[in-house]
């Protein structure tokens, strides 16, 4: 039987390998912007996150967002990620559950 290959992610927040597919892409662009990617298609240096409140939340306490993008991200961007992650989550799972026949 052969295996499909999935591409593995880490999570920056709870350092758990995941499929890609799982995961929320950040992104901080060539503009040094830091943004949610549900596309996964953005430039720029990106940070995978589990689709969890619970592990950005733990990305915030810890930093790990800064270290990852190699900047710093400043409390008013966690923040205003953090609202868009909330929305994004949904979309996501939303998004993950129709995929999952494929
Ligand atoms: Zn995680």
């Amino acid at each position: 039987m052969k295996q499909r290959k999935v591409p593995l992610r880490k999570c920056v927040a709870c350092q758990e390998m995941m499929p890609k597919k799982q995961l929320i892409r950040v992104v901080k662009t060539p503009e040094d912007e830091v943004l949610i990617d549900l596309t996964g298609k953005k430039s720029g240096r990106g940070a995978y996150l589990c689709g969890k409140e619970a592990c950005f939340r733990l990305a915030q306490k810890n930093r790990s967002l800064d270290r990852a993008l190699k900047s710093q991200v400043k409390p008013e961007i966690y923040e205003q990620l953090a609202q868009d992650f909330i929305k994004a989550e949904d979309e996501f799972l939303a998004a993950r559950d129709s995929a999952e026949d494929e």
